[in-house]
Protein backbone atom coordinates (compact mmCIF):
# COMPACT_ATOMS: atom_id res chain seq x y z
CA UNK A 1 0.00 0.00 0.00
CA UNK A 2 1.37 3.46 -0.81
CA UNK A 3 2.51 5.81 2.09
CA UNK A 4 1.00 8.82 0.39
CA UNK A 5 -2.37 10.16 -1.28
CA UNK A 6 -2.96 12.58 -3.86
CA UNK A 7 -4.66 16.22 -3.54
CA UNK A 8 -5.22 18.79 -5.49
CA UNK A 9 -3.79 22.23 -4.39
CA UNK A 10 -4.60 25.36 -6.19
CA UNK A 11 -5.09 23.18 -9.27
CA UNK A 12 -1.68 21.07 -8.70
CA UNK A 13 -1.56 17.71 -7.93
CA UNK A 14 0.42 16.92 -4.58
CA UNK A 15 1.24 13.92 -2.99
CA UNK A 16 1.15 13.63 0.79
CA UNK A 17 0.75 11.66 3.70
CA UNK A 18 -2.37 10.33 4.64
CA UNK A 19 -4.58 10.98 7.46
CA UNK A 20 -2.12 13.75 8.34
CA UNK A 21 -3.09 18.05 9.25
CA UNK A 22 -3.69 19.52 5.90
CA UNK A 23 -1.98 22.39 7.55
CA UNK A 24 0.93 20.43 7.59
CA UNK A 25 0.69 18.92 4.02
CA UNK A 26 0.66 22.50 2.73
CA UNK A 27 3.59 23.63 4.28
CA UNK A 28 5.13 20.78 3.54
CA UNK A 29 5.02 18.41 0.35
CA UNK A 30 2.61 21.40 -1.11
CA UNK A 31 5.12 23.60 0.00
CA UNK A 32 2.68 26.75 -0.09
CA UNK A 33 3.03 28.92 3.18
CA UNK A 34 -0.02 28.53 5.60
CA UNK A 35 0.08 31.05 8.70
CA UNK A 36 -1.36 29.77 12.14
CA UNK A 37 -1.54 31.32 15.87
CA UNK A 38 -3.67 28.83 17.81
CA UNK A 39 -1.64 25.41 15.80
CA UNK A 40 1.39 24.06 17.03
CA UNK A 41 2.60 20.72 15.72
CA UNK A 42 3.10 19.39 19.57
CA UNK A 43 -0.60 21.03 20.47
CA UNK A 44 -4.20 19.73 20.16
CA UNK A 45 -5.69 21.03 17.70
CA UNK A 46 -7.97 24.25 19.19
CA UNK A 47 -8.67 25.97 15.42
CA UNK A 48 -9.67 29.30 17.27
CA UNK A 49 -7.31 31.33 15.70
CA UNK A 50 -8.94 31.12 11.64
CA UNK A 51 -5.53 32.50 10.27
CA UNK A 52 -5.11 28.79 8.52
CA UNK A 53 -8.13 29.01 6.72
CA UNK A 54 -8.63 27.83 3.21
CA UNK A 55 -11.47 26.72 0.97
CA UNK A 56 -11.73 22.55 0.76
CA UNK A 57 -14.36 20.80 -2.03
CA UNK A 58 -17.18 19.43 -0.40
CA UNK A 59 -20.84 17.87 -2.16
CA UNK A 60 -21.83 21.47 -1.73
CA UNK A 61 -18.73 22.89 -3.69
CA UNK A 62 -15.74 24.80 -2.04
CA UNK A 63 -16.14 25.67 1.46
CA UNK A 64 -14.63 27.52 4.17
CA UNK A 65 -12.39 25.33 6.49
CA UNK A 66 -9.42 25.71 8.88
CA UNK A 67 -6.61 23.57 7.56
CA UNK A 68 -4.70 23.01 11.34
CA UNK A 69 -8.12 21.01 12.17
CA UNK A 70 -8.88 18.96 8.56
CA UNK A 71 -7.55 16.01 7.84
CA UNK A 72 -6.29 15.17 4.55
CA UNK A 73 -7.72 12.14 2.27
CA UNK A 74 -7.55 11.05 -1.08
CA UNK A 75 -8.33 13.83 -3.79
CA UNK A 76 -9.17 16.12 -1.72
CA UNK A 77 -8.61 19.69 -3.79
CA UNK A 78 -7.73 22.80 -1.92
CA UNK A 79 -7.58 25.98 -2.68
CA UNK A 80 -5.37 28.54 -0.54
CA UNK A 81 -4.66 32.07 -1.17
CA UNK A 82 -2.40 31.62 -4.30
CA UNK A 83 -5.71 30.80 -6.16
CA UNK A 84 -8.74 32.20 -3.79
CA UNK A 85 -9.38 35.60 -3.54
CA UNK A 86 -11.42 35.02 -0.87
CA UNK A 87 -9.16 33.80 1.37
CA UNK A 88 -6.81 36.68 0.56
CA UNK A 89 -9.42 38.77 2.08
CA UNK A 90 -10.70 36.21 4.80
CA UNK A 91 -7.39 36.13 6.41
CA UNK A 92 -6.89 40.06 5.96
CA UNK A 93 -10.42 40.45 8.13
CA UNK A 94 -8.82 37.81 10.93
CA UNK A 95 -5.47 40.12 10.87
CA UNK A 96 -7.88 43.22 11.10
CA UNK A 97 -9.39 41.38 14.19
CA UNK A 98 -6.29 40.42 16.14
CA UNK A 99 -4.67 43.61 15.83
CA UNK A 100 -7.85 45.93 16.52
CA UNK A 101 -6.56 45.47 19.87
CA UNK A 102 -3.10 44.52 20.15
CA UNK A 103 -0.89 47.15 21.29
CA UNK A 104 2.03 48.49 18.82
CA UNK A 105 4.80 48.36 21.03
CA UNK A 106 7.23 46.15 19.52
CA UNK A 107 10.14 48.50 19.77
CA UNK A 108 10.24 47.39 23.63
CA UNK A 109 8.46 44.10 22.89
CA UNK A 110 10.86 40.99 23.69
CA UNK A 111 9.23 39.31 20.70
CA UNK A 112 9.77 41.55 18.46
CA UNK A 113 11.94 39.67 15.57
CA UNK A 114 10.41 36.69 16.06
CA UNK A 115 6.60 37.48 16.85
CA UNK A 116 4.08 35.58 14.33
CA UNK A 117 1.84 38.54 14.35
CA UNK A 118 4.64 40.84 13.22
CA UNK A 119 5.10 38.01 10.67
CA UNK A 120 1.76 37.51 9.43
CA UNK A 121 1.05 40.82 9.57
CA UNK A 122 3.65 41.38 6.55
CA UNK A 123 2.30 38.29 5.01
CA UNK A 124 -1.06 38.04 5.53
CA UNK A 125 -2.55 41.74 6.59
CA UNK A 126 -1.14 44.71 5.25
CA UNK A 127 -4.35 46.52 6.29
CA UNK A 128 -5.06 49.86 6.82
CA UNK A 129 -6.32 50.00 9.91
CA UNK A 130 -9.87 51.68 10.19
CA UNK A 131 -9.64 51.81 14.09
CA UNK A 132 -11.59 55.27 15.17
CA UNK A 133 -8.99 57.43 16.98
CA UNK A 134 -12.21 58.52 19.22
CA UNK A 135 -12.78 55.11 20.40
CA UNK A 136 -9.19 53.46 20.71
CA UNK A 137 -7.96 50.56 22.01
CA UNK A 138 -9.54 48.07 24.32
CA UNK A 139 -5.73 48.65 25.91
CA UNK A 140 -5.81 45.76 28.47
CA UNK A 141 -2.84 46.62 29.87
CA UNK A 142 -4.39 49.99 31.59
CA UNK A 143 -5.28 50.44 34.93
CA UNK A 144 -9.12 50.19 34.58
CA UNK A 145 -8.23 46.76 33.64
CA UNK A 146 -6.52 46.10 36.94
CA UNK A 147 -9.74 44.74 39.34
CA UNK A 148 -10.48 42.67 41.97
CA UNK A 149 -11.57 39.21 41.76
CA UNK A 150 -13.96 36.67 43.94
CA UNK A 151 -11.33 36.34 46.86
CA UNK A 152 -10.04 40.21 46.73
CA UNK A 153 -6.65 40.01 44.83
CA UNK A 154 -6.22 42.41 42.42
CA UNK A 155 -5.75 41.17 38.53
CA UNK A 156 -5.56 41.90 35.28
CA UNK A 157 -3.62 44.70 33.95
CA UNK A 158 0.09 45.35 32.42
CA UNK A 159 3.29 42.93 33.61
CA UNK A 160 1.23 40.66 35.51
CA UNK A 161 3.65 38.51 37.72
CA UNK A 162 2.32 34.92 37.07
CA UNK A 163 5.05 33.44 38.74
CA UNK A 164 8.77 32.29 39.88
CA UNK A 165 9.28 32.62 35.87
CA UNK A 166 6.77 34.21 33.78
CA UNK A 167 5.77 37.69 33.45
CA UNK A 168 2.33 38.19 31.25
CA UNK A 169 1.47 41.46 29.29
CA UNK A 170 -1.79 41.22 29.63
CA UNK A 171 -2.38 43.73 26.40
CA UNK A 172 -0.26 41.30 23.77
CA UNK A 173 -2.40 38.16 24.48
CA UNK A 174 -4.45 37.02 20.86
CA UNK A 175 -6.65 34.43 23.31
CA UNK A 176 -5.04 31.69 21.15
CA UNK A 177 -5.14 29.02 24.41
CA UNK A 178 -1.57 27.64 23.48
CA UNK A 179 0.07 28.25 26.91
CA UNK A 180 -2.72 27.00 28.23
CA UNK A 181 -3.21 24.01 25.82
CA UNK A 182 0.41 23.23 26.79
CA UNK A 183 0.39 23.24 30.37
CA UNK A 184 -2.91 21.35 30.63
CA UNK A 185 -1.79 18.58 27.68
CA UNK A 186 2.29 18.63 28.15
CA UNK A 187 3.02 19.96 31.57
CA UNK A 188 -0.63 18.05 32.72
CA UNK A 189 -0.52 20.65 35.28
CA UNK A 190 -3.38 22.63 34.19
CA UNK A 191 -2.10 26.04 35.95
CA UNK A 192 -3.85 28.64 33.03
CA UNK A 193 -6.85 29.55 31.62
CA UNK A 194 -8.98 31.72 29.75
CA UNK A 195 -11.64 33.77 31.54
CA UNK A 196 -13.86 36.15 30.49
CA UNK A 197 -15.78 36.61 27.37
CA UNK A 198 -15.28 38.26 23.46
CA UNK A 199 -12.66 40.89 23.34
CA UNK A 200 -13.31 40.84 27.40
CA UNK A 201 -11.60 37.38 27.47
CA UNK A 202 -8.44 37.54 29.53
CA UNK A 203 -5.39 34.54 30.22
CA UNK A 204 -5.23 33.85 33.90
CA UNK A 205 -3.74 31.80 36.59
CA UNK A 206 -6.26 30.13 39.21
CA UNK A 207 -7.48 32.83 42.22
CA UNK A 208 -4.36 32.57 44.10
CA UNK A 209 -2.69 30.74 42.48
CA UNK A 210 0.70 30.94 40.14
CA UNK A 211 2.26 29.81 37.15
CA UNK A 212 4.49 27.34 38.90
CA UNK A 213 6.27 24.26 37.07
CA UNK A 214 9.33 22.72 36.28
CA UNK A 215 8.30 23.57 32.20
CA UNK A 216 6.42 26.65 32.54
CA UNK A 217 9.29 28.54 30.92
CA UNK A 218 7.97 26.60 27.35
CA UNK A 219 4.89 28.99 27.42
CA UNK A 220 6.89 31.97 26.90
CA UNK A 221 8.46 29.82 23.21
CA UNK A 222 5.00 28.79 22.08
CA UNK A 223 3.37 32.36 22.79
CA UNK A 224 2.95 33.67 19.13
CA UNK A 225 2.97 37.11 20.98
CA UNK A 226 5.12 38.69 23.45
CA UNK A 227 2.67 38.19 25.87
CA UNK A 228 4.25 35.59 27.97
CA UNK A 229 8.39 36.39 28.79
CA UNK A 230 10.71 34.63 30.99
CA UNK A 231 11.97 36.50 33.61
CA UNK A 232 15.88 35.66 32.87
CA UNK A 233 15.68 36.84 29.30
CA UNK A 234 13.16 39.95 29.91
CA UNK A 235 14.58 43.23 28.44
CA UNK A 236 18.24 41.71 27.96
CA UNK A 237 18.93 41.29 23.85
CA UNK A 238 17.55 42.03 20.86
CA UNK A 239 16.67 38.11 18.96
CA UNK A 240 18.59 39.92 16.11
CA UNK A 241 21.18 40.44 17.59
CA UNK A 242 21.87 36.30 18.58
CA UNK A 243 23.48 33.93 16.51
CA UNK A 244 22.60 29.85 17.12
CA UNK A 245 24.42 26.94 17.35
CA UNK A 246 22.71 23.93 17.56
CA UNK A 247 23.70 21.19 20.68
CA UNK A 248 21.67 19.02 23.52
CA UNK A 249 20.76 18.88 26.87
CA UNK A 250 24.55 18.34 28.68
CA UNK A 251 22.37 17.75 32.04
CA UNK A 252 20.56 14.32 31.19
CA UNK A 253 20.80 11.63 29.67
CA UNK A 254 17.82 12.15 27.46
CA UNK A 255 19.94 15.01 25.54
CA UNK A 256 17.18 17.60 24.72
CA UNK A 257 17.85 19.25 21.89
CA UNK A 258 18.56 22.94 22.06
CA UNK A 259 19.91 25.86 20.17
CA UNK A 260 22.56 28.13 22.56
CA UNK A 261 21.84 31.61 21.29
CA UNK A 262 24.82 34.27 22.13
CA UNK A 263 26.14 37.61 21.17
CA UNK A 264 29.73 38.39 19.64
CA UNK A 265 28.91 42.15 19.88
CA UNK A 266 29.99 44.70 22.95
CA UNK A 267 32.37 44.27 25.56
CA UNK A 268 31.22 40.48 26.44
CA UNK A 269 31.42 39.41 23.12
CA UNK A 270 30.11 35.50 22.71
CA UNK A 271 28.50 35.40 25.93
CA UNK A 272 25.80 32.80 25.75
CA UNK A 273 22.09 34.56 26.44
CA UNK A 274 19.84 31.98 26.29
CA UNK A 275 18.97 28.00 25.83
CA UNK A 276 15.97 27.79 23.33
CA UNK A 277 14.34 24.44 22.57
CA UNK A 278 15.12 22.37 19.32
CA UNK A 279 12.59 20.75 18.03
CA UNK A 280 13.16 16.83 17.61
CA UNK A 281 9.83 14.93 17.59
CA UNK A 282 11.88 11.79 18.05
CA UNK A 283 13.58 13.29 21.64
CA UNK A 284 11.74 16.05 22.92
CA UNK A 285 9.51 17.29 21.01
CA UNK A 286 9.72 20.94 21.37
CA UNK A 287 10.01 21.22 25.26
CA UNK A 288 12.83 21.22 27.19
CA UNK A 289 12.68 21.95 31.37
CA UNK A 290 13.23 25.35 32.95
CA UNK A 291 16.29 23.71 35.06
CA UNK A 292 18.01 22.67 31.49
CA UNK A 293 17.03 26.29 30.14
CA UNK A 294 19.18 27.76 32.95
CA UNK A 295 22.20 26.31 32.61
CA UNK A 296 23.59 28.56 30.48
CA UNK A 297 23.80 31.02 33.36
CA UNK A 298 26.49 28.57 34.66
CA UNK A 299 28.88 29.07 31.63
CA UNK A 300 30.17 32.40 32.79
CA UNK A 301 31.06 31.12 37.50
CA UNK A 302 33.31 29.58 38.74
CA UNK A 303 34.81 28.12 35.97
CA UNK A 304 38.23 27.16 36.01
CA UNK A 305 39.49 29.43 33.66
CA UNK A 306 43.37 28.45 34.07
CA UNK A 307 45.18 25.60 35.84
CA UNK A 308 46.25 24.60 39.40
CA UNK A 309 49.13 23.19 41.42
CA UNK A 310 49.04 22.49 44.93
CA UNK A 311 46.19 24.57 45.50
CA UNK A 312 47.88 27.53 43.39
CA UNK A 313 47.04 29.20 40.70
CA UNK A 314 49.00 28.70 37.32
CA UNK A 315 48.83 28.98 33.81
CA UNK A 316 47.03 26.01 31.73
CA UNK A 317 50.87 25.10 29.84
CA UNK A 318 52.42 24.94 33.55
CA UNK A 319 49.84 22.48 34.75
CA UNK A 320 50.20 20.55 31.93
CA UNK A 321 54.17 20.12 32.19
CA UNK A 322 53.62 19.54 35.58
CA UNK A 323 50.73 16.53 35.04
CA UNK A 324 52.70 15.24 31.62
CA UNK A 325 55.82 15.01 34.43
CA UNK A 326 53.71 13.02 37.28
CA UNK A 327 52.14 10.57 33.90
CA UNK A 328 55.54 9.89 32.78
CA UNK A 329 57.13 9.47 36.86
CA UNK A 330 53.91 7.01 37.88
CA UNK A 331 54.34 3.31 38.39
CA UNK A 332 50.49 2.79 38.13
CA UNK A 333 47.81 5.41 36.64
CA UNK A 334 43.67 5.53 37.24
CA UNK A 335 42.13 7.42 34.69
CA UNK A 336 38.86 8.46 35.14
CA UNK A 337 36.67 8.98 32.06
CA UNK A 338 33.30 10.92 32.29
CA UNK A 339 29.65 10.35 31.01
CA UNK A 340 29.66 14.19 31.06
CA UNK A 341 31.96 14.56 28.91
CA UNK A 342 31.58 13.91 25.11
CA UNK A 343 32.05 10.28 23.23
CA UNK A 344 35.47 12.13 21.19
CA UNK A 345 37.05 12.95 24.68
CA UNK A 346 36.09 9.44 26.23
CA UNK A 347 37.96 8.21 23.25
CA UNK A 348 41.04 10.08 24.20
CA UNK A 349 40.94 9.13 27.60
CA UNK A 350 41.04 5.46 25.94
CA UNK A 351 43.71 6.20 24.14
CA UNK A 352 45.79 8.14 26.46
CA UNK A 353 45.49 5.27 28.50
CA UNK A 354 46.76 2.52 25.15
CA UNK A 355 49.86 4.95 25.05
CA UNK A 356 50.67 4.89 29.01
CA UNK A 357 50.82 1.24 28.22
CA UNK A 358 50.13 -1.15 31.32
CA UNK A 359 50.74 1.29 33.84
CA UNK A 360 47.23 3.17 33.02
CA UNK A 361 43.83 1.66 33.66
CA UNK A 362 40.40 3.07 32.75
CA UNK A 363 37.62 3.52 35.02
CA UNK A 364 33.80 4.87 34.31
CA UNK A 365 30.21 5.62 35.87
CA UNK A 366 28.83 8.04 38.19
CA UNK A 367 27.84 8.13 41.94
CA UNK A 368 25.19 10.22 40.95
CA UNK A 369 21.93 9.10 41.70
CA UNK A 370 19.41 8.65 38.74
CA UNK A 371 15.60 9.64 39.06
CA UNK A 372 12.60 9.27 37.27
CA UNK A 373 11.64 9.88 33.44
CA UNK A 374 9.43 12.61 33.55
CA UNK A 375 7.67 11.93 30.03
CA UNK A 376 8.66 15.18 28.73
CA UNK A 377 12.22 16.30 27.99
CA UNK A 378 13.98 14.44 31.31
CA UNK A 379 14.91 10.95 31.62
CA UNK A 380 15.93 11.41 35.40
CA UNK A 381 19.37 10.32 34.77
CA UNK A 382 22.12 13.16 34.95
CA UNK A 383 24.98 11.30 33.62
CA UNK A 384 24.34 12.63 29.99
CA UNK A 385 26.46 10.33 27.97
CA UNK A 386 26.25 7.31 30.26
CA UNK A 387 25.29 5.22 26.70
CA UNK A 388 28.26 6.88 24.90
CA UNK A 389 30.46 5.70 27.55
CA UNK A 390 29.10 2.08 27.60
CA UNK A 391 29.52 1.73 24.24
CA UNK A 392 33.31 2.43 24.08
CA UNK A 393 33.87 -0.81 26.37
CA UNK A 394 34.23 1.62 29.12
CA UNK A 395 32.71 0.04 32.71
CA UNK A 396 31.05 1.45 34.99
CA UNK A 397 33.30 0.40 38.09
CA UNK A 398 34.17 3.06 40.31
CA UNK A 399 33.95 1.09 43.48
CA UNK A 400 36.54 -0.87 42.12
CA UNK A 401 38.57 1.68 41.86
CA UNK A 402 37.95 3.24 45.75
CA UNK A 403 38.51 -0.60 46.88
CA UNK A 404 41.79 -0.66 45.11
CA UNK A 405 43.04 2.87 45.24
CA UNK A 406 46.21 2.60 47.41
CA UNK A 407 47.82 0.31 44.51
CA UNK A 408 48.18 4.13 42.72
CA UNK A 409 50.04 6.84 42.64
CA UNK A 410 48.39 9.01 40.20
CA UNK A 411 44.65 9.51 39.47
CA UNK A 412 43.48 11.65 36.56
CA UNK A 413 39.88 12.25 36.45
CA UNK A 414 38.53 14.01 33.67
CA UNK A 415 35.07 16.01 34.01
CA UNK A 416 33.97 13.84 36.32
CA UNK A 417 33.24 15.55 40.00
CA UNK A 418 33.70 12.85 41.85
CA UNK A 419 33.97 14.40 44.99
CA UNK A 420 30.51 16.36 44.57
CA UNK A 421 28.92 13.20 43.67
CA UNK A 422 30.03 11.04 46.67
CA UNK A 423 32.67 12.65 49.56
CA UNK A 424 32.09 9.68 50.96
CA UNK A 425 33.44 7.45 48.57
CA UNK A 426 36.02 9.80 46.51
CA UNK A 427 37.31 10.51 50.27
CA UNK A 428 38.89 6.75 49.95
CA UNK A 429 40.97 7.81 46.83
CA UNK A 430 42.92 10.68 48.55
CA UNK A 431 45.23 7.90 49.56
CA UNK A 432 46.42 8.64 45.90
CA UNK A 433 49.67 11.20 46.39
CA UNK A 434 48.81 12.72 42.68
CA UNK A 435 45.41 13.78 41.34
CA UNK A 436 45.21 15.34 38.34
CA UNK A 437 41.48 16.86 37.64
CA UNK A 438 40.45 18.29 34.44
CA UNK A 439 37.38 20.21 35.45
CA UNK A 440 35.38 23.56 33.06
CA UNK A 441 34.63 24.55 37.06
CA UNK A 442 36.13 24.71 40.19
CA UNK A 443 34.04 22.29 41.45
CA UNK A 444 34.78 19.81 44.48
CA UNK A 445 37.58 17.29 42.85
CA UNK A 446 39.60 20.46 41.85
CA UNK A 447 39.75 21.42 45.36
CA UNK A 448 40.54 17.74 46.19
CA UNK A 449 43.47 17.88 43.47
CA UNK A 450 47.30 18.61 43.15
CA UNK A 451 47.26 19.30 39.96
CA UNK A 452 44.24 20.81 37.76
CA UNK A 453 43.75 21.97 34.25
CA UNK A 454 40.91 24.14 33.15
CA UNK A 455 38.75 22.62 29.57
CA UNK A 456 35.81 24.08 27.86
CA UNK A 457 32.62 23.65 29.19
CA UNK A 458 29.69 21.49 27.18
CA UNK A 459 28.18 24.69 25.06
CA UNK A 460 32.23 25.06 23.86
CA UNK A 461 32.86 21.84 22.53
CA UNK A 462 31.96 20.20 19.14
CA UNK A 463 31.38 16.75 19.29
CA UNK A 464 29.00 13.98 20.49
CA UNK A 465 27.07 12.02 22.74
CA UNK A 466 24.77 9.11 22.82
CA UNK A 467 21.09 9.55 24.58
CA UNK A 468 19.54 6.85 27.41
CA UNK A 469 17.75 5.28 23.96
CA UNK A 470 20.78 4.96 21.93
CA UNK A 471 20.71 7.77 19.69
CA UNK A 472 24.08 9.94 18.55
CA UNK A 473 23.84 13.43 18.75
CA UNK A 474 26.11 16.32 18.14
CA UNK A 475 27.05 19.36 20.29
CA UNK A 476 28.11 22.46 18.54
CA UNK A 477 30.54 24.98 19.65
CA UNK A 478 29.82 28.55 20.64
CA UNK A 479 32.83 31.18 21.70
CA UNK A 480 34.95 30.08 24.55
CA UNK A 481 34.44 33.36 26.75
CA UNK A 482 35.83 32.45 29.88
CA UNK A 483 39.39 32.15 28.29
CA UNK A 484 40.11 32.09 24.43
CA UNK A 485 43.03 29.41 25.49
CA UNK A 486 40.89 27.01 27.02
CA UNK A 487 40.89 23.73 24.96
CA UNK A 488 38.48 20.69 24.77
CA UNK A 489 38.91 17.74 27.05
CA UNK A 490 40.69 15.49 24.37
CA UNK A 491 42.84 18.26 23.35
CA UNK A 492 44.53 18.27 26.92
CA UNK A 493 44.33 14.36 27.32
CA UNK A 494 45.87 13.99 23.89
CA UNK A 495 48.54 16.85 25.26
CA UNK A 496 49.15 14.72 28.41
CA UNK A 497 50.14 11.71 26.44
CA UNK A 498 53.42 13.70 25.76
CA UNK A 499 54.38 11.35 28.99
CA UNK A 500 54.02 8.31 26.93
CA UNK A 501 56.66 7.08 24.44
CA UNK A 502 54.56 7.90 21.54
CA UNK A 503 52.12 10.59 21.98
CA UNK A 504 49.03 11.05 20.02
CA UNK A 505 48.07 13.29 17.46
CA UNK A 506 45.07 14.31 17.34
CA UNK A 507 43.95 17.37 14.98
CA UNK A 508 40.37 17.86 15.56
CA UNK A 509 37.26 16.33 17.23
CA UNK A 510 37.03 14.35 13.90
CA UNK A 511 39.74 12.51 14.60
CA UNK A 512 38.60 11.65 18.02
CA UNK A 513 35.34 10.44 16.88
CA UNK A 514 37.71 8.26 14.07
CA UNK A 515 38.86 6.51 17.80
CA UNK A 516 35.78 6.35 18.94
CA UNK A 517 34.34 4.42 15.70
CA UNK A 518 37.21 1.90 15.85
CA UNK A 519 36.86 1.38 19.58
CA UNK A 520 33.03 0.89 19.26
CA UNK A 521 31.38 -0.96 16.68
CA UNK A 522 27.79 0.71 17.44
CA UNK A 523 29.55 3.74 15.48
CA UNK A 524 30.51 1.99 12.37
CA UNK A 525 29.51 3.86 9.32
CA UNK A 526 28.21 7.11 10.92
CA UNK A 527 29.84 10.39 10.57
CA UNK A 528 28.97 13.85 11.98
CA UNK A 529 26.86 14.97 8.64
CA UNK A 530 25.07 11.23 8.73
CA UNK A 531 24.47 12.20 12.49
CA UNK A 532 23.14 15.57 11.29
CA UNK A 533 21.17 18.39 13.76
CA UNK A 534 18.58 15.32 14.65
CA UNK A 535 20.95 13.02 15.51
CA UNK A 536 21.36 9.28 14.61
CA UNK A 537 20.04 5.91 16.00
CA UNK A 538 22.92 3.05 17.04
CA UNK A 539 21.91 -0.15 15.66
CA UNK A 540 19.09 -1.19 18.42
CA UNK A 541 21.16 -4.80 19.01
CA UNK A 542 23.85 -2.40 20.70
CA UNK A 543 21.67 -1.00 23.12
CA UNK A 544 20.44 -2.51 25.97
CA UNK A 545 17.93 0.28 27.24
CA UNK A 546 14.15 0.98 28.17
CA UNK A 547 12.87 3.89 25.65
CA UNK A 548 12.46 6.87 27.48
CA UNK A 549 9.24 8.63 25.55
CA UNK A 550 9.45 12.38 24.72
CA UNK A 551 5.78 14.44 25.88
CA UNK A 552 2.60 13.69 24.46
S1 LIG B 1 -0.53 34.38 26.43
FE1 LIG B 1 0.31 33.92 24.40
S2 LIG B 1 0.15 31.68 24.25
FE2 LIG B 1 -1.19 32.29 25.92
S3 LIG B 1 -3.20 32.57 24.99
FE3 LIG B 1 -2.22 34.59 24.98
S4 LIG B 1 -1.22 34.72 22.99
FE4 LIG B 1 -1.70 32.57 23.32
Amino acid sequence: MSDTITINVDGKDVQVPPRTQLIEALRGPAKTDTPAFCYHQDLKVAGNCRICLVEVEGPRGFALGISCHLQTAPGMKVRTQISSEKIVKLRKGVMEFLLVNHPLDCPICDKAGECTLQEHYMGQGKHESRLDDAVGKQYKGGADHRFLDSKGNERGGKKIDLGPSIVLDQERCIICTRCVRFMSDVAKSPQLDIAGRGDHAYLTTFPDEPLNHEYDLNTADICPVGALTGKHFRFQQRVWMLKSVESIDPSDSLGANLTIDYNMSGSEGGKVWRLMPRRNPDVNKSWIANRTRLLYQNLAVNRLTDGKKAGGDCTIEDATIAAVAALKGAKKIAIVASGHLTTEDNAAVLALAESLGGKAEVFGGSWLTVGKADGIALSGDPVANRKGVELLGIKDNLDDLVAKAKDFDVLLVAGNDLWSASAEKAAKLEVIPTRIALSAWVDATVAKATIAIGIRAWAEVRGSMVNCNGRVQLLQACPVVPNSQLEAAWSVLTALSKAAAKPLTWASEVDGWKSAQARGPAFAGMTYRSIGPMGQQVALSTTAVQPVAAGV
